[in-house]
């Protein structure tokens, strides 16, 4: 399960090593490779458990919904951050914040974070 986005509506299918991920953070951390950038990416509705395929070049607003279920899978990520409520105003969990450069990018990623989200414009 992925510890990144708590409320991931689909998997992604690592292009590179044919893996089904919850985020491109989750690639990162269990290869040892990039994630290959692909223009056609599949995704799996975790709703209804169906794939599904998007161009990623003629990406539009309406291709953010599973197209068996309408399930809208393109929404701000919620982080284990985000999730306790943190605000940043305590200065330990500033501290830590510091750190740990990655905990800043959390906040703002969605699934396509490493990498499509480029292409999203
Ligand atoms: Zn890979
Ligand atoms: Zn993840
Ligand atoms: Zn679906």
């Amino acid at each position: 399960m992925c510890k990144h986005i708590l409320n991931a509506q689909v998997s992604i299918r690592a292009p590179c090593c044919k893996q089904w991920f919850d985020c491109a953070e989750c690639h990162a951390e269990t290869q040892d490779h990039r994630l290959r950038k692909t223009t056609e990416m599949a995704f799996l509705c975790k709703k209804c458990k169906k794939a599904f395929r998007k161009d990623m070049v003629n990406y539009e607003e309406s291709d953010e919904y599973c197209p068996h279920c309408d399930n809208h899978y393109v929404i701000q990520a919620k982080t284990p951050q985000a999730a306790l409520g943190l605000e940043g105003d305590d200065p330990r969990i500033n501290a830590r914040m510091l750190k740990d450069e990655r905990v800043k990018e959390d906040q703002t990623k969605t699934i396509f974070a490493q990498d499509a989200s480029v292409r999203l414009g």
